[in-house]
């Protein structure tokens, strides 16, 4: 014989099984320093600042790239 289960889980024990399962919708806040919806706890994508400090280069890089190679002449 088979194991079976002692006794049927209810259907409140089933949908609070599921929903852990289920896909969470994402939480966005907006940037302290763009304004732009972005991912909580995270570095802003537009302009790559977290908690006020620049921390990743802002997605222009073209722009960028053309300083740095102005600065090394
Ligand atoms: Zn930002």
């Amino acid at each position: 014989m088979t194991p079976l289960p002692k006794r049927r889980h209810s259907s409140a024990r089933q949908g609070k099984r599921r929903h852990s399962i289920s896909i969470k919708e994402t939480q966005l806040v907006s940037c302290s320093n763009c304004g732009k919806l972005t991912l909580s706890h995270q570095v802003c994508k537009n302009c790559g600042t977290y908690k006020g400090s620049v921390l990743i280069a802002p997605k222009i890089k073209t722009k960028i790239t053309k300083v740095e190679e102005n600065t090394k002449k």
